[in-house]
């Protein structure tokens, strides 16, 4: 299982997610963050602050956002780390 990051994510990468998780597993590109499956420990601490609720449990993952668990996936490993807080882009966070 990981943890998966939705669609509110979207253009706003306010970044709390990365300051709190511990194995530095969030990746970016430039409008959003994803998380690689392969490196998530399930430790659900970026969960709670995430100001726009777009982190999710793999299996609580709403049906209309089910795309984003193979997105994460495929996504992350070939992005660039994202392991401190940035400013955000201001546009919905
Ligand atoms: S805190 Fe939430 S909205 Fe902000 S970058 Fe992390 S996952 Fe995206
Ligand atoms: S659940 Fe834990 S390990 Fe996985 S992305 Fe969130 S903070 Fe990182």
């Amino acid at each position: 299982m990981t943890h998966v990051v939705t669609e509110a994510c979207w253009e706003c990468k306010d970044t709390e997610c990365v300051e709190v998780c511990p194995v530095d597993c969030f990746h970016e590109d430039k409008v959003m963050l994803y998380i690689d499956p392969d490196e998530c420990i399930d430790c659900g601490a970026c969960i709670p602050v995430c100001p726009v609720s777009a982190i999710y449990y793999e299996d609580d993952v709403p049906a209309d956002q089910q795309k984003w668990i193979e997105l994460n996936a495929e996504k992350a490993p070939d992005l660039p780390v994202i392991d401190e807080k940035k400013e955000p882009y201001g546009k919905k966070c």
